[in-house]
């Protein structure tokens, strides 16, 4: 089965985010605003992570042309969780082209939680869509390299240039995160019954270790504009992946991104993103920038709730939400011939 688009060159939205003032004053406004809200729990089905503050709040934005806008802890370091899906299928589709992750994953939501195993039971074993911890696995499985330790590198190098600088993993993360992986250990053996991994062991501990990464809501902001601009890293310059593999996540994050709560976050801020269990969020707004946000409580399905109450205001102050659009003026379209 192949995804059947036809993957082609296609025009691109245009637009670019506003000023430096504005998008400064929109991110202190967001962070005042979200600061006040103490709703949520951190997580702690993994137990280091039930150990951190959870009054840390950072919020960034950067844009296309590699500025950025830091506000609180921007700069502090968690591990990445469930984000790193986002940037591992993105890998995984630039080397193999759209089709290999679309059969052998999908890209459709599940309706479920992000470990459920009723949703591959439903699905004769298919994962469904890649930012699932079944679909992640089966996506981490395809990385490419001959051993564990080469797809490691591939993981590592190439996550470290979506944040444009050398990520580091957490070990007492990495540690804690082991120590209470059984339901991970049965989803991956589960898919190996049916034949969707041939390593459950290897491609559990490759996928522990890269939701292990030390990341800061800096680095993912900056994540998110490169894959807002095609592919390229707005700080380094590097082409990280393909302008096609750019659309392709997007395309998946709108639909996945956020859990169960994918529709309701879609129907709030209007932009594909991605949470993870640590409380961090990347949003990408296409050909704008990215915004990264961080903050440790979480909501019920597991999205950062001061992270998407930012996420939204900053859509809306800075006009990114993708589905607005207001009547047809001439001048509307001045400068548009
Ligand atoms: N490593 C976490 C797990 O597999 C990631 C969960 C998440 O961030 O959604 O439980």
């Amino acid at each position: 089965m192949t995804s059947g688009i036809e993957h082609v060159a296609q025009r691109v939205a245009t637009g670019l985010l506003p000023d430096r003032a504005e998008v400064a004053e929109a991110v202190a406004q967001a962070y005042e605003e979200a600061r006040a809200n103490d709703d949520g729990d951190v997580a702690d089905h993994i137990p280091s992570l039930a150990e951190v503050d959870p009054d840390l709040f950072g919020i960034c934005v950067t844009h296309v042309d590699g500025g950025c806008h830091d506000a609180g802890d921007a700069e502090f370091e968690f591990s990445i969780q469930s984000i790193s899906k986002a940037f591992v299928y993105a890998l995984v589709s630039e080397a193999y082209g759209p089709d290999v992750l679309h059969e052998k994953v999908g890209v459709n939501n599940t309706g479920l939680p992000f470990n459920s195993v009723m949703a591959i039971e439903l699905n004769d074993g298919h994962p469904l869509n890649p930012m699932v911890n079944a679909g992640a696995l089966a996506t981490t499985a395809q990385v490419t390299g001959d051993t564990p330790d080469e797809q490691w590198d591939r993981i590592l190098t190439g996550l470290s240039a979506f944040a444009g600088r050398p990520l580091e993993l957490d070990e007492e993360v990495h540690r804690s995160e082991a120590g209470a992986n059984q339901r991970n250990e049965a989803i991956a053996r589960l898919l190996e019954s049916y034949g969707r991994i041939e390593d459950p062991v290897a491609t559990v501990d490759l996928y522990t270790k890269q939701c292990s990464l030390r990341v800061s809501a800096h680095d993912l902001a900056v994540m998110g504009a490169t894959l807002a601009d095609g592919g390229v890293n707005p700080v380094t310059g590097e082409q990280v992946v393909s302008e096609q593999v750019c659309r392709d996540t997007l395309a998946v994050l709108a639909s996945t991104g956020m859990y169960e709560k994918s529709g309701e976050w879609l129907f709030r801020v209007g932009l594909p993103g991605k949470s993870g269990v640590s409380g961090g969020i990347v949003t990408i707004a296409p050909g704008k920038g990215g915004m990264g946000v961080f903050s440790p409580r979480l909501g019920s399905a597991g999205n950062s709730v001061r992270g998407e109450q930012a996420t939204a205001h900053l859509s809306r102050a800075l006009g990114l939400n993708i589905f607005a659009s207001g009547p047809y003026s001439p001048q509307s379209a001045d400068g548009q011939a």
